[in-house]
């Protein structure tokens, strides 16, 4: 009890060194500790391994009282506990995992201030006793609950993949204590949705915000853009170049794992290298088997669905090819993050094409979804889907850093303090150590496709698909542009000169730079994007000083 008198005067610095061992905080960490010792609720999102944990300990360990930990992860309760205690902080947790008898002793002890710091599951914030408990500890003369931190916040969205329907209780827990405490929320999940979510279901207050740690710095980038049949050579001839390393290639489907990794098999089987396959549609005990041999680097190469990987922690992974488009940079960032946990230098490969993003959206268009939420909500969730998917295809698409435009959808501050590598904007220096930054690239003016397919869309706003909208300016006459009627209007035919390939490049660079916008219906459609405005006239024509130039890859300095 000697520690709560102390650690009332000492500074956050101090804690970090005295009970944790650490010298300095890492990026986003101080920041977010002095606004919570400053009274401010924050919103903290860096990924897993980030440190989220010392963001809320330290402030524990200094602020009169108790302060509550929200977690979903009661296996982890105990460890965390355990690892206080061994420093010497005053820790406790109340979960089901205790008998009834022991969560009277922890209630008992809590309510006589014996705690710095106790951890429950969300569904404890509704039991009436808790709530009876917290509010006297909350009012006047109680010990106090200067701070109510929540971990893994995601999972009170509902457009996340790990909704925890007892997350929507805290706020009304919150709001049964007389003084409320700082509220501090933390979370790896980064996109915009769940963070608006995050914020106003738990009722969060202006949260000072901080988002870092997201960038792997010995993690190389490149995007491939190729048919089926090159994919697998490239796979060949990338696994049989590094045979010595251990990789993990992923497919979208269980066929396509079978396939890849038989193909793979011959190809390296002579050379005395074993390939490994991992899928959901395998038995329990050969799933074990292959990850096991995978992990003990008797099998370097393993071909997996994205059920592998979950909880595997292999250090040294040193490369990570995707065979097919995830459905978001998330699941991309996480999957590809496999490589190079030990620090070494480790590359990410995507392959892919525009059949990938054709079975994708398919795939969720089709998706049943949850039967019990309305349709509303099901179209609501898909459209999301369909976002980020979009978000994904940017990604294969641009021109710019590979390593930025994925900080960038994160948010992480430190590549907001780069210069924008937005196409179109000011140059960006990038990483140096992605496939974009390595290559050159060619500029091609392109101001008159761009014009006509600007002035096209503008007389047929957001009803046609890339495709369609490519054929008829190219002046295909087939089946859909003639059902469509589009072979009347005065643009059918209008790039006829140009190959079809270029008019269907330059309409996902007019997407990519915010002249066009594709939205998603049941298949994407073409509409005017914000910065159209600035390239059309009030009548729809181009405007004479609208101008249009393309970056190619040129070539790729090895
Ligand atoms: P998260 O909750 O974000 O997954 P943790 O809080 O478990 O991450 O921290 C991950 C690891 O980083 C832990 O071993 C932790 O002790 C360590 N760590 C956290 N902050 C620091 C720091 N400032 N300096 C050095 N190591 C740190
Ligand atoms: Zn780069």
């Amino acid at each position: 009890d000697e520690v709560l008198e102390r650690t009332e005067c000492v500074s956050a610095h101090e804690v970090l060194k005295r009970f944790f061992g650490y010298e300095t905080f890492r990026a986003g960490q101080q920041r977010l500790i002095d606004a919570v010792l400053a009274g401010c609720d924050v919103l903290g999102v860096m990924p897993t391994g980030a440190g989220k944990s010392i963001c809320y300990q330290v402030p524990a360990l200094m602020l009169q009282g108790m302060t509550i930990v929200v977690s979903p992860l009661v296996s982890l309760m105990a460890d965390q506990v355990r690892s206080l205690m061994s420093v010497g902080a005053r820790p406790a947790y109340l979960n089901s995992s205790l008998s009834p008898s022991q969560q009277a002793t922890v209630m008992c002890r809590a309510q006589q201030g014996s705690y710095q710091i106790m951890y429950v599951a969300p569904e404890r914030l509704s039991d009436p006793r808790f709530v009876d408990f917290a509010r006297r500890a909350a009012g006047a003369g109680g010990i106090g609950l200067p701070l109510v931190a929540i971990d893994e916040a995601h999972c009170v969205s509902q457009w996340g993949q790990d909704f925890r329907p007892a997350y929507l209780g805290i706020a009304d827990f919150i709001d049964a204590l007389d003084r409320r405490p700082i509220v501090a929320a933390f979370t790896a999940t980064a996109t915009e949705r769940v963070r608006e979510d995050i914020t106003n279901m738990l009722g969060l207050r202006s949260p000072q915000t901080a988002v870092t740690g997201f960038d792997r710095a010995n993690l190389s980038f490149s995007i491939e853009e190729l048919g089926e049949r090159a994919k697998t050579a490239w796979i060949r001839d990338y696994a049989l170049a590094h045979s010595r390393e251990s990789g993990i290639i992923y497919c979208s489907t269980r066929k396509a794992v079978d396939a890849l990794a038989e193909e793979l098999e011959r190809a390296l089987s002579p050379d005395g290298i074993r390939v490994g396959r991992y899928h959901a549609g395998m038995g329990a005990r050969e799933r074990q088997v292959s990850q096991r041999a995978f992990i003990d680097d008797a099998m370097p190469v393993i071909v997996a669905t994205n059920a592998f990987g979950m909880g595997i922690d292999k250090p040294n992974v040193r490369y990570v090819i995707h065979n097919n488009v995830p459905e978001s940079i998330e699941a991309y960032y996480q999957e590809a993050g496999r490589a190079g946990r030990d620090g070494d230098p480790a590359s990410a490969h995507l392959l892919w094409n525009g059949n990938d993003f054709r079975l994708r959206r398919f795939l969720i268009d089709r998706d049943p979804e949850d039967e019990r939420s309305s349709p509303e909500q099901r179209e609501h969730a898909k459209m999301n889907r369909f976002r980020l998917l979009n978000q994904m295809e940017g990604y294969c698409q641009t021109t710019g850093c590979l390593r930025e435009y994925i900080l960038r959808y994160f948010g992480d501050e430190h590549s907001a303090s780069k210069p924008s590598a937005i196409e179109g904007a000011s140059e960006s220096t990038g990483c140096g150590n992605c496939s974009n930054c390595l290559s050159t690239f060619e500029v091609e003016d392109v101001t008159e496709t761009a014009r006509e397919i600007l002035e096209f869309v503008s007389r047929n706003p957001a009803r046609f698909g890339k495709t369609l909208i490519a054929d008829a300016l190219h002046g295909a006459r087939n089946e859909r542009v003639r059902s469509s009627r589009l072979d009347a209007d005065k643009g059918c035919g209008a790039l006829s000169a140009e190959p079809l390939r270029l008019i269907k490049t330059v309409i996902d660079q007019l997407s990519g730079r915010g002249y066009l916008a594709v939205s998603q219906g049941h298949y994407p459609v073409i509409g005017l994007g914000p910065r159209s405005e600035e390239a059309l006239s009030a009548v729809g024509a181009a405007s004479a000083d609208f101008s249009f130039t393309m970056k190619r890859r040129a070539s790729r300095r090895a």
